[in-house]
């Protein structure tokens, strides 16, 4: 049986996915703060059941931000997400029917939390939609809506299957209508995609007036309940990092919760809800930023200690 200390090689796992050799790998800075300082936390993580590989798991020095290094080029998330991602978790191209429900389901939950915020239905952007089943609630409920997915598969279901408004398409690539969507949301994706802060900045630019933007993060959630960090989530975002993300793109942090709002089926996600700034305000990302610096790895170490993550 494999063990962390024996984890394959970054050839040997893109060998493993028939993924071809040509992607290469490289440390990079923090994606919050853009600190190069950071400390290791695991050597490794899990790609299928106890099989590792070696892609550390991190947390910066100085805002405590726990994400994957190295990282390959886009290249390789592209050909991912494209094709792989789904048949690595799921053996499957397709999504089950209750893959479906499950998301009709979340939708359903986030919009009876949400829809008190608006006094009319608005518009609905939803990044990294899978089949789109999420914005369901919101469609039916007089809402518009726009989704992007790079997984074609799941996009093709969804707009065979459920009509859903969305398109096959990285975040980073979207091209969106400047300020127009009144409620943003990043349900679990942004742990997935390739550059964070440009589909961060991509969004902000959509934001309406007085907007508002979901972010869940799945954070440590999965590894609390397997014991071990899997090797599909670039980085693992938490409170601090939510709040942290919203005040550098001006968003108003209105309240991080790990209450569930998107119903009982993704168990302690970190949910935060943020309100577009009238005016960019840097000065509250440092001041946040200042708060997070002291202790910062030493607590990410405990909480690995404390959930028994290997
Ligand atoms: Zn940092």
């Amino acid at each position: 049986m494999m063990s962390p200390t024996t984890a394959l090689s970054l050839p040997d796992y893109l060998q493993h996915m028939q993924m071809g050799s040509g992607y290469a790998a490289a440390d990079i800075p923090c994606e919050i703060c853009s600190s190069q300082s950071f400390s290791v936390i695991r050597e490794a993580v899990e790609f299928q059941t106890d099989m590792w590989v070696q892609l550390q798991v991190v947390a910066c020095d100085c805002c405590g931000f726990l994400f994957q290094n190295p990282r390959f080029t886009a290249d390789f998330y592209d050909a991912y997400y494209h094709s792989r991602y789904r048949r690595v978790l799921s053996g499957t191209d397709v999504p089950s029917e209750s893959f479906i429900e499950d998301q009709i389901a979340r939708g359903a939950h986030l919009y009876q939390h949400l829809s008190p915020f608006f006094a009319r239905p608005g518009k609905m952007l939803d990044v990294g939609c899978s089949s789109g089943g999420m914005m369901d609630a919101f469609l039916r409920n007089g809402w518009h809506a726009y989704g992007s997915d790079p997984d074609n598969d799941y996009v093709q279901y969804g707009l065979s299957r459920l009509h859903a408004p969305i398109a096959v398409q990285r975040a980073e690539d979207m091209v969106l209508e400047p300020h127009s969507y009144d409620l943003i949301v990043i349900a679990g994706s942004l742990e997935h995609v390739f550059d964070p802060n440009k589909v961060m900045a991509i969004c902000r630019a959509a934001a309406a007036p007085n907007a508002l933007l979901l972010l869940e993060g799945r954070g440590l959630a999965q590894a609390r309940q397997t014991g071990r960090c899997g090797h599909n989530h670039r980085r693992f975002l938490s409170a601090a990092s939510i709040e942290l993300l919203m005040l550098k793109y001006d968003w108003e942090p209105i309240w991080v919760t790990d209450r569930e709002l998107c119903g009982p089926s993704r168990p302690q996600s970190i949910f935060g809800l943020g309100r577009a700034r009238a005016k960019p305000d840097p000065e509250a990302f440092y001041a946040s930023l200042g708060t997070y610096c002291q202790d910062a790895v030493d607590k990410q170490r405990q909480l690995f200690t404390e959930w028994s993550i290997r």
